[in-house]
């Protein structure tokens, strides 16, 4: 299980830090207990014509805040983006609203549309909100983390965005294993439902069914239409034709977290964080061989180094920083040389990694990050959802190359370029990362290069023997 929350992060950073409020139990904060720290005013005073949707938008924009499932995209635009889609389909099917779409079969209740025409420019009332805790990258876990300390602060956030977007239902896709959770979120649900503080809009609790690929915001859609999970070919963005053919607002758990935070102490609260030049906090679900592992509220930008030293106690007595995964499976690995990049969206790209949903996994000289490549890429073999070959083929093949003590470094190549050239969605895109970062940054594992005088060699391993003798 993570450890706890950093949440002195505040303190150091001279300012405080929400969800850590006096009052509010480190367990699971109730109904009642979120309310009486005011929780729910902000949804509330929206809903009821009492504050600005613009004021609203325009704080989310200001913020910064970014998709935190691992795309980036910056909230506030997104929400822009998908309003004035709503609108636009609207507008469209006004003439023959009778026949408007309704939700597919097997894939859920829409309430009745009863959105007579509007204004060009009004908001719309046919877009959808689908809200991702699937949480199935290796070592990610804050959503589960949040989630299981405070739900009402999320689902508040929920309800906020559905507000200013105009969506008429909300779709909460939740992974199957998280049942714990399942059982939280539905009580919460429940006790909103009962004594609610405003009208709420229609909300329903989906689970997955533990397929990797139903993280991938087209493939979640598919999922919850009732339909196989794969990813969708775009264009239309679902932003435009997204569940149930409505435009639709897709957003990780975390992404909606901070949503009433930053409305009530303004957009600048929260971009008054971050180091390196970066803006914002990130949530890091660190792992691997450090002291204290766990979910690390910090500064966006942080350096691992710092995260290591500053929020998990340093490395395992006995560990030397070796390699580390920024980005969980898909974000790339890369040597202890590199500990210095600052850890945010965009800054890891010359390096051929990226953060993603900023699950750290830290290794040390006991590992070997050819293992580590070769069993994220046996994990993408078997989360491939097969829709297209060069990914359903190329994970197979290149899991099996991989085992080799020398790699075929040409072969590999060509491999990873025809992957990242020509599958259709991220899985396969970025399934090669792996691939180029041994080539690039560890090629001593894999008989391109002499092993490093300072490295020790693998031991008790079953490729020690076969390794090269370089260096
Ligand atoms: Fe499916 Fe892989 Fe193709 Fe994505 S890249 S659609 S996961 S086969």
């Amino acid at each position: 299980a993570p450890a706890a929350i950093n949440f002195d992060v505040a303190e150091r950073a001279g300012k405080s830090v929400p969800a850590a409020p006096e009052g509010i139990s480190p367990a699971h904060t109730d109904l009642a207990t979120y309310r009486a720290h005011g929780g729910y005013q902000t949804a509330a005073a929206l809903v009821n014509g009492e504050m600005d949707f613009e004021a609203v938008l325009a704080a989310m924009e200001d913020s910064g805040l970014r998709g935190l499932g691992g795309a980036g995209f910056p909230a506030g635009r997104k929400w822009r983006i998908v309003r004035e889609q709503a609108a636009l389909a609207e507008r469209r099917a006004a003439p023959s609203e009778a026949t408007a779409p309704v939700p597919g079969e097997g894939g859920g209740h829409l309430p009745p549309g009863g959105s007579g025409p509007r204004e060009a420019g009004e908001r719309g009332g046919t877009a959808v909100m689908a809200v991702n805790i699937d949480e199935g990258e290796p070592g990610t876990f804050k959503d589960r983390t949040y989630l299981e300390r405070d739900p009402h602060r999320f689902l508040e956030g929920v309800l906020i965005a559905a507000q200013v977007v105009g969506t008429e239902a909300i779709y909460i896709y939740l992974r199957d294993e998280y049942h714990g959770c399942r059982a939280l979120l539905q009580r919460a649900l429940d006790d909103l439902r009962a004594d609610p503080p405003c009208p709420l809009p229609h909300i329903e609790l989906r689970r997955g069914a533990g397929a990797y690929i139903c993280g991938e915001e087209s493939a979640m859609i598919e999922s919850i239409e009732g339909k196989r999970g794969e990813p969708r070919m775009r264009p239309p963005y679902i932003a435009q034709v997204g569940l149930f053919g409505r435009p639709t607002l897709e957003h990780n758990f975390e992404t909606l977290y901070w949503v009433r935070d930053i409305v009530e102490r303004g957009p600048q609260w929260f971009a008054s964080f971050g180091r390196h030049g970066r803006k914002g906090l990130r949530s890091f679900s660190v792992s691997g061989r450090v002291k204290h592992p766990g979910v690390k509220l910090a500064p966006a930008g942080i350096t691992l180094q710092e995260l290591i030293d500053e929020y998990c106690g340093g490395m395992l007595d006995g560990h030397q920083l070796y390699a580390y995964l920024p980005g969980g499976a898909s974000g790339g690995i890369l040597p202890a040389s590199l500990n210095q990049i600052p850890l945010d969206f965009d800054t890891l790209q010359p390096y051929g990694c990226f953060i993603g949903s900023a699950a750290v996994i830290v290794l040390s000289q006991h590992d070997r990050a050819r293992e580590a490549a070769l069993n994220v890429m046996r994990f993408f073999e078997h989360e491939s959802c097969g829709q297209c070959t060069p990914c359903r083929v190329g994970t197979a093949k290149a899991a099996t190359l991989m085992q080799a003590p020398q790699w075929d470094e040409e072969l590999l190549d060509d491999l990873a370029q025809v992957m990242g050239d020509a599958s259709i969605c991220g899985l396969g895109q970025a399934a090669p990362n792996p691939i180029r970062c041994i080539h690039k940054y560890f090629a001593h594992e894999v008989g391109e290069g002499p092993w490093p005088g300072d490295l020790p060699k693998p031991r008790n391993s079953p490729l020690a023997e076969q390794l090269p003798q370089g260096g």
